[in-house]
């Protein structure tokens, strides 16, 4: 039996991996298919065959922050900002319940147009639909955390991007990996269900500090786990990086579901940037979750994180639809309730 099968053998049934022994999995050129069986299998076992759509509402492309790979970062001149008023963002909350969707994910630059007074206004409207409410929009104070979700948010996605303290410093000028940390500590606290996760090929990233992410998910016990290829934007700094690639993205995602296997996890859509069948490979490997984009217009290709995002000149109702045929090809179902982690279910939905 070769190394490879050993350590997964005991990560199916333990759900525990020593660090050598996730860089061991993620050197290993040979047996991947092994690998996205084992986590495909551990994902049907404790999640199960429903997949979960969560609509993706990006209302605001404007932010304060300079992150170094990102198309939103203040210093990029070469994009038009657009910001939606509160009003449009329910109705396009609205329009995510017509087409069957039972959580929004709203996701925006660190906009301070939008105060805690603005987003209660939008929360209590998307809560008045009776919908699950994440949020996604970059590091608060632990008061404003606390009013979102004294307002009836649910969840929030804060990836941390990456634990390598090196990496991190040269990638946000003016944040901290401690107030990160801070952030996602206070998340929890408040009661949220809390997501995170990670961008894969960043210009100094090691399979150390990888192997370290995924076991960062696990010591935190993360409900939800987001991760994706770094994408360079020729609109940034980093446009000349090298990039991450599909495979490897892929191979964190499903040694992620070995350690955690009753998290949420997300075929994301800079998996399907890199590869036509991105999604439906990572939902055969791992995932159990899709964000599908209900933005609607111009402002889908506005909101330019990276570039070759698919899908920017579809309407919502195709990209519903389209997700639905993909999930049935492979024998999966859509999931008709909130989808909290392991069936949790918090307050009032
Ligand atoms: N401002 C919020 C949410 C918007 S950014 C925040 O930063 O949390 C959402 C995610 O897009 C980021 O967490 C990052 O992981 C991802 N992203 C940004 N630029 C990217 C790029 N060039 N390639 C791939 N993913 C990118
Ligand atoms: Fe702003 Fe988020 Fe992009 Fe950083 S990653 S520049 S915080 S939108």
């Amino acid at each position: 039996m070769s190394d490879i099968t050993e350590i997964l053998i005991r990560a199916e049934r333990l759900h525990q991996l020593e660090k050598a022994e996730i860089v061991a999995l993620l050197a290993n050129r040979v047996d991947d298919a092994e690998l996205f069986g084992v986590a495909d299998r551990i994902r049907q076992r404790y999640v199960g065959d429903e997949v979960h759509l969560r609509g993706l509402i990006e209302f605001s492309n404007i932010c304060k922050q300079n992150c170094l790979y990102c198309g939103l970062r203040r210093d990029n001149q070469d994009i038009k900002r657009y910001r939606l008023e509160p009003e449009a963002v329910i109705e396009l909350a609205a329009k995510a319940k017509s087409y069957g969707y039972k959580t929004v994910v709203l996701q925006s630059g660190e906009d301070v147009y939008y105060t805690v007074e603005r987003l209660q206004t939008v929360i209590y409207g998307i809560k008045d639909l009776g919908l699950a409410l994440t949020l996604s929009l970059g590091e608060k104070t632990r008061e404003e955390y606390r009013a979102y979700r004294e307002a009836g948010a649910d969840r929030y996605l804060l990836r941390i991007e990456t634990t390598d303290r090196q990496v991190y410093d040269q990638l946000h000028p003016g944040m901290s990996l401690a107030n990160r940390l801070r952030c996602l500590r206070d998340l929890r606290d408040l009661g949220y269900e809390v997501g995170t996760g990670i961008m894969v090929g960043l210009p100094g990233q090691s399979q150390e500090s990888l192997a370290e992410d995924i076991l960062f998910f696990k010591a935190i016990d993360a409900d939800m786990i987001g991760l994706g290829p770094f994408i360079p934007n020729p609109a940034t700094p980093l446009r000349a990086a090298a990039g991450g690639t599909f495979e490897l993205a892929l191979k964190v995602m499903a040694i992620t579901r070995l350690l955690l296997p009753d998290s949420n996890i997300p075929a994301t859509t800079a998996m399907e940037t890199l590869n036509k069948q991105g999604r439906t490979i990572a939902l055969q490997s791992g995932a159990n979750v899709v964000m599908p984009n209900v933005t609607e217009g111009e402002y889908r290709q506005l909101y330019m994180l990276y570039p070759g995002k698919i899908c920017i000149n579809d309407t919502p109702a195709h990209c519903r639809q389209c997700i639905g045929g993909k999930i049935a090809a492979i024998n999966r179902t859509i999931a008709q309730h909130a989808g909290f982690r392991s069936g949790k279910n918090l307050g009032q939905l």
